[in-house]
């Protein structure tokens, strides 16, 4: 057998046909790509934490539970004790979790754009991927054309990120409402941006039985320590921990996020600079020609560029030492548009400059 015969003998052929998820090289960039915290911890607290760290048990399992941790995370998101917890390394994990305990072939719904790994975890497990586009101008839900899809593709799962990415919008919540009625499957409410959002359904977790909220600490700026909750009715969470491979959140993970999600006042300041910023990175988006930022409700900025101009300026933008995020690949309301995360005051400075430059570079 050729190993090209192998291959395509051994592996799915959904696999086959997908493209791995690419994540560009940003080193010696000014690094504004995928919504990380720019800031680092108060030299006090890194020296606590590394005295902590230094009685880590890593001859030993971690706790497969996370008892401490789960602990911590319902006391930050003030859960009533009848609801249970999932953790994830990342919420990433918890989507394909999710979507590993649907049956082969089912539909899952998201609005279009939205967040790439929802379409590629479903790929990827060969299930049927949805995406009902989102109005134009607005980026909002467009309700009736959501209920039309629910009502013919019967989705098991529909994902609604709030705010979305890429858009950084909130959709409404009243259509939000009416999605989760008419589901006849599990609705999860993607809170990845819940620290720069004024909004939550977590406090609707009551009202509804298919409804569950996901969060993750890697947008409040622990991003690399992989870990992401999923909350909801105990009778869901508990089938889906029958999936979870045990020791999915390591030792290091557990006891780093305890101690900084303890001592969390420090990030509470730094969510507040990031969220003045991106007031002033707005209104300067704003005041340049031929540039239209959408409003957002997260740490990032999505925003139009000239007619077929994108890519120039996404690549004139890296040339100046800034790494962005270039939406035009994705097509359809994408087309002319890039994506920037709010970094530090010097950071967006260094940015907003490169992109004047850019724009008369075009003239
Ligand atoms: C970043 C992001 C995630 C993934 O977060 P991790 O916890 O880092 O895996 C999930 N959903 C949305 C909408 C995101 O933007």
């Amino acid at each position: 057998m050729t190993q090209s015969n192998l291959i395509s003998h051994v592996i799915r052929k959904e696999v086959l046909a997908m493209s791995a998820y690419k994540v560009a090289d940003a080193t010696g960039l000014v690094k504004l790509d995928a919504m990380e915290n720019p800031y680092s911890w108060p030299e006090a607290i890194k020296l606590k934490w590394l005295e902590l760290l230094k009685d880590c048990p890593l001859n030993r399992y971690p706790d497969p539970d996370a008892k401490t941790l789960v602990q911590t995370l319902k006391q930050l998101t003030q859960i009533p004790d009848q609801f249970e917890m999932l953790l994830g390394n990342g919420s990433d994990e918890i989507i394909q979790l999710l979507l590993m305990a649907l049956p082969e072939a089912s539909a899952v719904l998201a609005p279009a754009p939205g967040f790439v790994m929802y379409k590629q975890i479903s790929d990827s497990l060969g299930l049927k991927y949805i995406g009902v586009p989102l109005l134009t101008d607005s980026f909002d839900l467009d309700l009736p054309a959501m209920l039309e899809a629910i009502e013919q593709h019967q989705p098991r799962v529909i994902f609604l990120a709030y705010p979305n990415n890429p858009t950084a919008n909130l959709f409404n919540e009243a259509a939000i409402v009416e999605i989760i009625k008419a589901s006849p499957g599990l609705v999860i409410i993607d809170e990845a941006y819940a620290p720069f959002a004024s909004a939550s359904f977590l406090d609707q977790l009551d009202c509804y039985g298919n409804l569950l909220v996901m969060r993750t600490v890697s947008k409040l700026g622990l991003a690399g320590l992989r870990l992401g909750y999923l909350m909801g009715r105990p009778e869901i969470i508990e089938q889906l921990n029958k999936i979870r491979l045990p020791y999915n959140i390591n030792s290091l993970t557990q006891m780093s996020a305890v101690f900084a999600l303890s001592n969390k006042t420090f990030f509470d300041e730094q969510t507040k600079m990031i969220c003045t910023e991106r007031g002033l990175v707005l209104n300067a988006l704003n005041e340049l020609n031929g540039i239209t930022p959408f409003p957002s409700a997260a740490n990032f900025i999505l925003f139009k560029t000239p007619e077929n101009t994108a890519t120039d300026i996404f690549l004139s933008i890296k040339k100046q030492g800034v790494l962005i995020k270039n939406m035009a690949g994705q097509g359809g309301v994408l087309t002319d548009c890039l994506r920037v995360t709010i970094g530090k005051p010097e950071e967006n400075r260094a940015f907003l400059e490169a992109l004047k430059c850019s724009l008369r570079e075009l003239n």
